[in-house]
């Protein structure tokens, strides 16, 4: 593919627009709850079932959120906007109609940054309004499934934010780091649970090609209802592909709405732009304009936490951490609370740092858990550290007194005293150990003394195996070196 986009040279042109859903535990304009998992239609009201008469109210709370996730993207959050009716007609869709912003969104502009081949970009936003989800077609798992669709409403009226971007995206490992931060950062401020496969978090990824140099937009492909970063970037290549095909082969690129199959790693055509909606948007008339306040404005900011750009910069400048590091560690606040917690209990930041995207992640993955469940209390993992830093145990134990940790929940001190494995540091005990192994590799030795000093290290590795790894390697080293340069 790349080398015939390449002989083309066709510049890829991406716009993402991403739905979240707002944390919120009520639906965006009724009381049901808005959860996952329920058995189907049991959240379910005349409000969100579309019952004739039944009104809508807004939740506050969602504003709150939406508010959040505009501040935390550098958004203009407008004192007014408007919902309007998006009026189609699908199953899932009680009403006839979504409930969605369009004219007047919330929040316009904004920005978010990625990290790509070692530099940053900032990718503009368009826009960010509120919107309700619809309801689940069921098309599996029922005896009549061959003949029959079920529905299930439990997630019609869930408060969703779109964030829609300008057509900045160039690559499909672009957009999936652009999708990557977006979900952390709606994470990190609580204002989405970032779990995909439940459906919180999708995008509908917009593509078309055009003659590299050309600065007008060539005709988009959508490619709908995309949950995961593989997905998102999959497709992507080829969709990228395909076009790159019909351009080559003088075809016109038709614009549509496609699906993406991810058992075929492939794309297919759900609707062409003849067949698309008419959406026939109008202001909804149950329902005022939406008013932020200066006021609530301002108490959604303060009550903001630390961004996770600002607090890598802090990570940066403060602990004089690499910004590799810092980038790690706050790839959840959960994280970056657990490091500065480490860091405090040790004193020794970069030795923390080193733990933490070392040792704690390791485990974490190796569990697959998360770092809200970790084993090992921040206090306790500094206290190991602290054993590293004063001597008493070297790190290679300490890596394998931090699994006993973990599980056991002991202390590292007591595995260090009940299994006896304080460091050797002792000149005697040292000496002792260099005797042993100058007497028991003859070869060894005269080669070292014949010139070949490569095999110092052979030997070291020796004694320090006679040590059971608990000899002060620097201290060893030193009486080794003493002893055969004699
Ligand atoms: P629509 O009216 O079809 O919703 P919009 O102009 O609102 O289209 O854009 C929707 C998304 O598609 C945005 O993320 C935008 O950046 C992206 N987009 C628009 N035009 C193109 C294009 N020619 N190629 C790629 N992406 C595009
Ligand atoms: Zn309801
Ligand atoms: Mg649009």
């Amino acid at each position: 593919m790349t080398a015939i986009a390449s002989r083309v040279d066709l510049e890829p042109v991406i716009g993402l627009e991403i739905h979240a859903q707002l944390r919120t535990a009520t639906k965006i304009f009724c009381g049901c709850p808005a959860r996952f998992g329920e058995a189907a239609n049991h959240d379910v009201c005349p409000v969100c079932l579309g019952m004739p008469g039944a009104l809508p109210v807004l939740n506050g709370q969602a504003v709150d959120l939406a508010v959040a996730a505009a501040l935390a993207f550098g958004c203009a959050v407008h004192e007014t906007s408007v919902f309007a009716r998006k009026n189609y007609f699908y199953p899932d869709l009680p009403k006839g109609y979504q409930i969605s912003q369009y004219e007047r969104p919330i929040a316009t502009g904004g920005h978010v940054t990625i990290q790509v081949d070692g530099g940053t970009r900032a990718i503009r936003l368009t826009r960010i309004h509120m919107e309700e989800d619809a309801g689940k077609s069921v098309h599996e798992g029922f005896a009549d499934s061959d003949r029959r669709t079920y529905l299930d409403y439990n997630r019609a009226g869930v408060p969703l934010i779109e964030i829609v971007s300008e057509p900045e995206l160039r690559t499909p490992n672009e957009a999936a780091h652009y999708f990557e931060s977006v979900r952390r950062l709606l994470v990190w401020i609580g204002a989405n649970d970032g779990n995909m496969e439940e459906g919180s978090l999708r995008c509908d990824a917009n593509v078309s090609v055009r003659p590299r140099g050309v600065t007008t937009l060539g005709t988009k492909v959508e490619v709908k209802n995309l949950n995961s970063f593989r997905y998102l970037q999959k497709a992507l290549e080829y969709e990228i592909a395909r076009q790159t095909d019909c351009v080559i082969h003088g075809e016109r690129i038709v614009q549509e709405t496609r699906l993406f199959d991810s058992a075929l790693g492939r794309t297919f055509s759900m609707r062409s732009k003849e067949e698309a909606h008419d959406y026939r948007y109008f202001p909804e008339p149950d329902l005022p304009p939406v008013v932020v306040s200066e006021a609530r404005r301002a108490r959604v900011a303060a009550s903001m936490p630390e961004l996770p750009d600002d607090r890598s910069a802090r990570f940066v400048r403060d602990y004089r951490l690499p910004a590799y590091d810092a980038g790690v560690l706050t790839e959840s606040r959960g994280l970056a609370d657990y490091f500065e917690r480490v860091a405090a209990a040790c004193g020794n930041p970069k030795a923390a740092s080193n733990w933490v995207m070392g040792e704690v992640l390791r485990v974490l993955k190796a569990r697959e858990a998360t770092i809200a469940e970790v084993g090992v209390t921040a206090e306790a993992l500094g206290a190991l550290i602290r054993l590293v830093d004063g001597g008493t145990i070297s790190t290679t134990v300490a890596k394998g007194v931090f699994e006993q940790m973990y599980g056991t929940g002991q202390d590292a001190a007591a595995i260090v005293e009940a299994q006896g494995l304080a460091q050797v540091s002792d000149d005697g005990a040292l000496h002792t150990i260099v005797q042993q192994v100058v007497a028991a590799q003859p070869d060894a030795v005269a080669q070292y003394r014949a010139g070949k000093k490569a095999t110092f290290g052979f030997l070291v590795g020796e004694a320090m195996r006679a040590s059971g790894g608990k000899a002060d390697p620097k201290r060893l080293t030193q009486l080794l070196r003493a002893t055969l340069d004699v």
